[in-house]
């Protein structure tokens, strides 16, 4: 693809990249077959040729950007399929980032908006105020019905409140600052990334993935400063309340990197996985960049943590069949596939994976609650072809996608939490008696 921008243009380093991408793209259109939004709505700037070109129009002429082009990268979930299937390798990803943050800082969205979205930012990344919000939203559950309009707040509003849980877990001190030491002979010692929603809405993977790890003589150390991996804020075009909470994970990680070091820094949420494997390309203009390459390069997706560090059964699986969920996040943003399948088999499961396995379930960060009816549409198709399989559970490893597939009467648990339980660790409590 042709591109006009000025050198002056260019020397802005994340526009000289947006040039690099926008050319690799030779507008062939494949990406549109594997689209979820250009499934749905069959509209070209809906796919994501069609939003290629909308940021290329406005980053070239370099104005601010119009409700067009809100409308249409705001319906894009950044599943990244289409990274998947472009053959000429364009990185919509690191395009679609740099969009959302020009429209961020150049688009007055309504004030109802505006306001949504800095609650949304102030409230998801930190546990306790998270914890107090969803108390509130769950007390308010009942009057979600009640709320009238078919405005898109109006849908936003109920469709949080829908997705609010009616109970929390308690919370749970195995998921604070501390070291749990391996059982029997360290043979490893890594980092983990306890996040912040998941945190709150089911502690039972952080600690699913802590007792499977030291029992396999890894030490696991949750360090004292981290929090949130930024993605909830970046996907917002929230540049610099992402880039300080990525920045405080940076220095909480990078302390234990210098001092008695680390052998990986586990995540059990792809959705943050996806970013702190980013965090290298995010800060590769700042101080940290370094370090953040470091950060990048030891990241790893639990399933990849179990491979590495030879995960093995220790007692006979039951006959359940597991629908394994592929999260956008795992099989397009860091091209995990195979493995979690393997390893749940390898733990003894049937496990399935329904039509469709590359289409998004609508969860995608905020993206259930700002575009509640695609959201809804994407879940109820993914239930569908899910129930096809008849299975007796589904696993995912993203919480996102948990909580998104579940309440349709099929448990939903961690891919985690079904590899501890056949490694002596407990029935997941999802599963019921
Ligand atoms: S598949 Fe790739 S090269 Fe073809 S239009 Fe889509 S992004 Fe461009
Ligand atoms: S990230 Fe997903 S929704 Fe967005 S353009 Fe690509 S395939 Fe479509």
């Amino acid at each position: 693809m042709q591109t006009t921008f000025t050198p002056e243009q260019l020397r802005d380093p994340d526009t000289a990249e947006a040039n690099k991408i926008l050319r690799t793209c030779v507008h062939c259109g494949m990406c549109t077959a594997t689209c979820p939004t250009f499934l749905l709505l069959g509209d070209e700037l809906d796919s994501p040729r069609g939003r290629i070109y909308l940021i290329k129009d406005m980053l070239e002429n370099d104005r601010p950007a119009t409700e067009l082009e809100v409308r249409h990268v705001d319906r894009c979930l950044s599943c990244l399929s289409c990274m998947t299937t472009c053959p000429s390798g364009v990185h919509y990803m690191h395009l679609v980032d740099h969009a959302r943050r020009h429209i961020e800082e150049t688009y007055t969205r309504p004030w109802p908006e505006r306001a949504l979205r800095a609650v949304l930012a102030r409230v998801l990344p930190y546990p306790a105020v998270f914890r107090l919000s969803l108390r509130a939203a769950a007390l308010a559950r009942p009057l979600g019905r009640l709320i009238p309009g078919k405005g898109m707040m109006a849908q936003r509003m109920r469709a949080m409140l829908a997705l609010a849980p009616a109970t929390l877990p308690p919370h749970s001190p195995m998921q604070e600052a501390q070291t749990h030491a391996a059982e029997g002979t360290r043979r490893f010692r890594v980092g983990i990334l306890t996040g912040c929603a998941q945190k709150v809405l089911d502690p039972a993977i952080n600690e699913a993935t802590i007792r499977l790890l030291t029992r396999m003589g890894v030490e696991v150390v949750i360090t004292k400063g981290q929090g949130c991996c930024g993605a909830l804020t970046h996907h917002m075009g929230q540049h610099d309340p992402a880039m300080a909470t990525a920045r405080a994970n940076l220095r909480a990680w990078g302390a234990e990197i210098e001092g008695q070091g680390l052998d990986g820094i586990v995540i059990n949420t792809s959705g943050c996985g996806t970013t702190i494997k980013d965090y290298g390309f995010m800060f590769r203009e700042e101080p940290e960049a370094a370090l953040a390459a470091r950060v990048s390069a030891l990241a790893m997706d639990v399933t990849e943590a179990l491979d590495k560090f030879g995960y093995a059964p220790s007692r006979p699986a039951p006959n359940l069949k597991v629908a394994y969920h592929s999260a956008c996040s795992l099989q397009h943003g860091q091209k995990i596939t195979a493995l979690p399948k393997q390893l749940l088999s390898r733990a003894g499961f049937t496990v399935k994976e329904a039509a469709e396995g590359h289409i998004c379930c609508g969860s995608a960060g905020t993206y259930n609650l700002m575009q509640p009816e695609i959201a809804g549409a994407l879940r109820a198709r993914k239930l569908e072809n899910i129930g096809r399989l008849k299975p007796d559970l589904i696993a995912a490893g993203n919480i996102g996608c948990m909580t998104q597939l579940s309440g349709d009467g099929i448990p939903v648990v961690h891919t985690v939490e079904l590899l501890d339980w056949m490694a002596g660790g407990p029935k997941p409590a999802k599963l019921g008696a």
